[in-house]
């Protein structure tokens, strides 16, 4: 049997870092939204005894340094189904190491996609517990939409969805490691933490100029992207009613309320950068697309 499903791109609308925990992880508050740019991830069953990955980006690892490889291998391992073989491919179009969580995305594709195909009937639960053993996002990538992620990632409420509007991502040609990136939270001498309180109720009175007032990455007072003061200049002149990093970089995002300001504000951007891509928000993190 094979399936394929569209593994959505996460922004992140906040994220702030409360503090560094002793196992070396991070205490979270995010506010995460599902998007529309998207990989598409193919499951076939088969009877080679193994796991095989390919992905249609040369740069991204294929085989088992590839998060999708180990999350077949997670799935079977924690279900104790019966494994005869399996192939996955990947349709790459979420730009890798980009702050948009391509890689949990695929992964969570792989535990979603499994479910189905196996007749798992692995709960919301089972996924995160299963996505944690994988990266900090993939048990948002596995449920998706708008979230609040909490702790290292693994504590997910879900949100009233929002109607933002247009979504119009920039991703810059450099990477940023996020390693780097907690590293440099934890020898800051200042954070300045964000509304956190503010935003969750902005959210829940469904008062879209208090959140995007309140859209915010604590990562940007540490995290150095040249291009970013470029971008988030061309999306307000675009009228963005918020320009943000998402996750530790680089890629940007701004929001529109109108679709034809987001397209100008995309066209301006092309002429600059490569990865422009204009989007909507999506209502889950993996889309069952085609099953046969
Ligand atoms: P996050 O926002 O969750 O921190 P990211 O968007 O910054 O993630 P990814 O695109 O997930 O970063 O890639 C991080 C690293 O993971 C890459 O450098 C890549 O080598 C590795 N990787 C493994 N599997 C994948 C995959 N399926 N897609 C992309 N990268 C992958």
């Amino acid at each position: 049997m094979k399936l394929t499903l569209r593994a959505n791109a996460k922004l992140n609308l906040m994220l702030d870092i409360l503090s560094a925990l002793p196992n070396g992880y991070h205490d979270l508050f995010m506010v995460m939204q599902s998007v529309s740019l998207h990989d598409l991830v193919t499951l076939e069953q088969n009877d080679s005894g193994a796991i095989t990955v390919t992905c249609s980006d040369p740069a991204v690892p294929q085989g088992e340094g590839n998060l999708a490889h180990k999350a077949a291998r997670v799935f079977f391992e924690e279900t104790g189904l019966p494994f005869t073989g399996l192939s996955i491919a990947i349709e790459k179009h979420i730009p890798q190491a980009a702050g948009l969580a391509g890689g949990s995305a695929d992964a969570a594709a792989v535990l979603v996609g499994l479910n189905r195909l196996c007749g798992a009937h692995l709960s919301d639960r089972d996924l995160i517990r299963l996505g944690s053993m994988l990266g900090s996002d993939v048990p948002f990538c596995a449920l998706g939409g708008l979230m609040l992620a909490q702790h290292t990632g693994t504590v997910l409420s879900y949100l009233p969805p929002l109607p933002l509007g247009k979504l119009v991502i920039v991703t810059p040609d450099c990477t940023v490691s996020t390693g780097a990136a907690y590293k440099a939270f934890d020898t800051a001498e200042r954070v300045r933490h964000l509304d956190k309180a503010g935003m969750f109720r902005s959210i829940m009175e469904a008062d879209l100029d208090g959140v995007f007032r309140r859209i915010d990455n604590v990562f940007e007072q540490f995290i150095d992207v040249p291009e970013r003061v470029v971008i988030k200049g061309v999306l307000r002149r675009h009228c963005a009613e918020c320009a943000c990093m998402s996750g530790s970089g680089p890629s940007v995002f701004g929001i529109f309320e109108s679709e034809d300001d987001a397209e100008e504000a995309a066209r301006a951007l092309r002429r600059n950068f490569k990865s422009v891509f204009v989007c909507d928000c999506a209502d889950r993190g993996v889309e069952i697309v085609d099953h046969q």
